[in-house]
């Protein structure tokens, strides 16, 4: 502890409350974290001129950072701490298990008792029909093993020229090489010479930027038939799946219109095609259904889980496979895959405590009912009158506000990822965490979000959508 400072004044001093690490200044952090650690997603060169924010505690649907700022947290960090922060239930669930049983694997006609609670767990909570669950540790991982699967499938009844999967431009599937592939994500593609084959890309359902003058049920059904379109040029003896989120998470929160679910899943049906969501956003409450795709009303065959299932607690993630598709697999003989920490005995113990909280505390019927509604329409009443917003799309605690230069015609600006980021800027300033995806505003707070702090994420909202609208003088 020779480098530890231990008695200097000011807010840092509780920064590391729990012992686990030597007290630092911000700037301490700031220079280590500059110094030795690439982020995700980001311009290091940038991002270590200007300095990284250092969150030191959480609790509920707050952050702090080390400055003692006190953060309310509209993003539920990236989307997945569905009960909140400082859950203690979860951190007491995981120190016994890993004192008991902290790692054993799964791979040789071994398993665990974390694991098969899960499973079983997991089988109540999902929709009818899905009642195996393979395990993964990110959402990436789940929708690589989501390809797998679908290999496996097809190969096992006998089809294995089905090999060409279908998904969306700006859809979001994680960031390994698969995940990358799957995800329409053309900044990222950029950055990947070495692309998974076999996988194309169809238009998403984005009415506000691209339904030009049909009327949103008519856009859904056009951008659902180039999904028939495209099975009809690969051969559909040739194509083995469609994968795509039920309402698109990182891509903006984009909220296909009603017709476009049902057409999708008939064409799937039609062509004798897998349909596999992505719920790793939009599971485990997020619209108040336990499941997104529940809201919209279509029943896939595999179900990619992550954030949610231990509300970003411990790293986890998982495949729901339906009936028709577990039995294909199991009579299949062996299935190549798998990661050492397939089931781990600490995260799937974690997610067992989790699911209960989401359970046993009625938190989803409570978002569906109480929050989620209140939520929606506190943010519609309270942008109602700042023409920067041209749209919200959402349900329950998630929702994409689409800044528009132009509310009537839905003109988009030219620069509209400069004015998010302008936006975000106005948040940071102001204690409040809100994404900008290019020229939409997003929120998905904690599940547990309660009234009040609604009232509180709403207004500061409001405030720096305001502000940012004054700056553009629309306001
Ligand atoms: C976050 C996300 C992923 C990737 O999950 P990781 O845990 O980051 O690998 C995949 N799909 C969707 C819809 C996501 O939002």
């Amino acid at each position: 502890m020779s480098n530890v400072i231990d008695n200097r004044p000011g807010v840092y001093a509780e920064a590391s409350q729990s012992g686990n690490f030597a007290r630092r200044t911000t700037a301490e952090w700031q220079a280590l974290d500059a110094a030795h650690h690439i982020h995700p997603f980001s311009d290091m060169g940038s991002l270590n001129k200007s300095g990284s924010r250092v969150i030191t505690k959480a609790e509920g649907v707050y952050l702090w950072d080390s400055e003692g700022n006190k953060i309310i947290d509209g993003m539920a960090g990236l989307w997945c701490v569905n009960v909140g922060y400082g859950r203690k239930e979860l951190a007491e669930v995981a120190y016994k298990q890993m004192l008991e049983l902290p790692y054993y694997n799964t791979f040789f006609k071994t398993t665990h008792p974390p694991v098969i609670e899960l499973s079983n767990l997991l089988a109540e909570v999902s929709p009818k029909g899905f009642e195996h669950f393979f395990y993964c540790n990110s959402g990436s991982e789940g929708n690589d093993t989501v390809l797998r699967i679908v290999h496996q499938y097809w190969a096992a009844v006998g089809k294995p020229a089905k090999k060409y999967v279908i998904s969306r431009k700006n859809g979001y599937h994680g960031s390994t090489i698969a995940g990358g592939s799957l995800g329409g994500m053309g900044y990222m593609h950029e950055q990947m010479p070495s692309q998974v084959g076999n996988i194309v890309h169809i238009n998403q359902p984005y009415w506000f930027g691209e339904g030009e003058d049909l009327t949103p049920e008519e856009f859904g059904l056009k951008r659902a038939q180039e999904l028939e379109a495209k099975i009809l040029e690969l051969g559909a003896e040739n194509v083995a799946a469609f994968i795509g989120e039920p309402f698109q998470g990182a891509g903006g929160v984009i909220f296909p219109p009603s017709t476009y679910w049902p057409e999708i899943q008939r064409i799937c049906r039609k062509y004798d095609i897998l349909l596999c969501a992505d719920e790793v956003i939009g599971g485990f409450g997020r619209t108040g259904e336990w499941f997104a795709h529940q809201h919209f009303g279509f029943e896939p065959d595999t179900i990619t889980m992550a954030k949610g299932l231990t509300s970003g607690y411990v790293p986890m993630g998982a495949v729901g496979i339906n009936r028709k598709v577990a039995d294909a697999l199991i009579a299949a003989g062996d299935f190549n895959h798998g990661l050492t920490y397939s089931g781990h005995p600490v995260a799937a113990a974690v997610a067992v405590a989790n699911i209960k909280i989401l359970r046993e505390g009625g938190l989803i019927d409570n978002v569906k009912n109480v929050t989620g509604p209140y939520f929606q329409k506190s943010l519609r009443e309270a942008l109602d009158g700042n023409p920067l917003v041209g749209e919200i799309a959402g349900q329950g605690l998630v929702a994409g506000m689409q800044l528009t230069e132009d509310k009537a015609t839905r003109k988009r600006f030219a620069n509209g990822g400069d004015i998010g980021l302008q936006c975000r800027d106005h948040c940071f300033g102001n204690n409040l965490i809100m994404r900008a995806t290019g020229d939409r505003m997003l929120l998905s707070p904690p599940l547990v979000i309660t009234k009040s702090e609604i009232d509180e994420l709403v207004s500061k909202a409001k405030y720096c959508l305001d502000l940012t609208a004054k700056e553009l003088g629309m306001l």
